[in-house]
């Protein structure tokens, strides 16, 4: 047999599928030869970065022979300003997912178990396995978080439990009181990650700020990203507010300079960009609106959202739909490695970019 290093690897790991992201407009358009292609994949603001973003990217030209400010003193001082805690108490992360790495990494290792809801994030099995601990994953209900079956999922091993809020592929929430009351009976050992990637969406009054739980429950880490609403995807910025000595627990194991100059100055500037925040809201309200009209009316069913993409029940296998689509031209994303093979993710894109997977949509059930 021949050598690879896939024998080598810790056991955890050797069990792993990598992560499959969206497919890039790039790529569709090389390998199906077609122009014009929408990508309704990676959850991504249809509208981009704001113009203060732009703006302080432009501005970075004499310092990129720099190392970045290692520890991020302006865009923590920012986020601890917005989120009413101290520096001290927020970590920076080349997106949330490093964060959602350090915390496994940091407080899970061999022997141990993170727990998580079946069709929740895929980074979630991922860092678990790089830590080389094992995953516990919780049946879900209607496709969300089941929360009893959660906490009936934590044992003595348990040192982490991650909780999407809302959750991705499936749109789904959480409301304050059924969470906080997890939270509470919670053994304080356990850390638990609520994972607020799409927090500036949701209009629910229910809905909980969850970096403002840490001052009384300090095993909570909230994490909030700029890759979403904030329109950076490309720059990789995200962060975790939590207990300082969580905080100063994750700093240990960051990479030192791990969130870049560009990353830095443009979620800066993004943070006082309140006219964008406004408008991405505002467009993904209507498209949302117009995906879920648009699929009642080709008689599919849809996981209730309040994030900026909806998952359509197909009622039959995806992956031929999804392919159709992608020969028109429309990349969504197939949901089948989440244990859900029927269901599609369309991200919410501009007006005109949810007519035309809408349109495709019709064609290739029909066809
Ligand atoms: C997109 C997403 C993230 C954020 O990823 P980044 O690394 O910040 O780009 C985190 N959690 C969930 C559930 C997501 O969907």
């Amino acid at each position: 047999m021949s050598w690879n290093a896939l024998d080598l690897a810790r056991e955890s790991v050797r069990s792993l599928s990598p992560y499959v992201p969206g497919k890039p407009v790039e790529a569709l358009e090389r390998e199906y030869g077609i122009t014009q292609a929408v990508k309704l994949a990676s959850n991504e603001n249809p509208l981009g970065a704001g113009e203060r973003a732009r703006a302080a990217l432009r501005d970075l030209g004499d310092s990129l022979g720099r190392y970045p400010d290692g520890g991020g003193f302006e865009l923590r001082g920012a986020l601890a300003a917005l989120h009413g805690v101290a520096a001290s108490q927020v970590t920076l992360g080349n997106g949330s997912n490093d964060v959602l790495d350090l915390v496994a990494r940091a407080f899970a290792g061999p022997g141990d178990e993170i727990v998580f809801s079946a069709h929740a994030f895929a980074v979630y099995p991922i860092v678990t396995a790089a830590a080389g601990a094992t995953a516990v994953e919780a049946p879900s209900r209607d496709w969300g978080h089941d929360l009893d079956a959660m906490a009936a999922a934590i044992g003595p091993r348990t040192r982490v439990v991650f909780v999407a809020n809302p959750n991705n592929p499936t749109g789904t929430w959480l409301a304050r009181g059924p969470l906080e009351a997890f939270v509470r009976a919670l053994p304080e050992r356990v850390i638990v990650v609520i994972d607020e990637a799409y927090a500036e969406y949701v209009a629910q009054p229910e809905y909980p700020d969850c970096t403002a739980w840490v001052a009384r429950h300090p095993n909570v880490v909230a994490t909030r990203t700029f890759s979403k609403v904030h329109g950076l995807a490309a720059l990789r910025v995200g962060y975790g507010v939590s207990h300082e000595s969580v905080a100063d627990v994750l700093n240990r194991v960051r990479q030192p300079f791990n969130v870049n100059s560009l990353g830095l100055a443009a979620a800066r500037a993004a943070l006082e960009d309140t006219e964008h925040l406004r408008r991405s809201r505002e467009v993904n309200a209507a498209g949302l609106a117009q995906l879920e009209a648009g699929a009642r009316s080709l008689g599919l069913s849809w996981i209730p959202s309040v994030a900026n993409f909806i998952t359509l029940d197909l009622g039959r296998p995806a992956a031929p739909v999804y392919e159709a689509l992608l020969r028109a031209g429309v990349i969504v994303r197939p949901v089948a490695n989440y244990g859900m093979p029927r269901h599609l993710r369309v991200s919410v894109g501009l007006a005109g970019e949810n007519a035309r997977c809408l349109e495709a949509l019709e064609r290739a059930l029909r066809g």
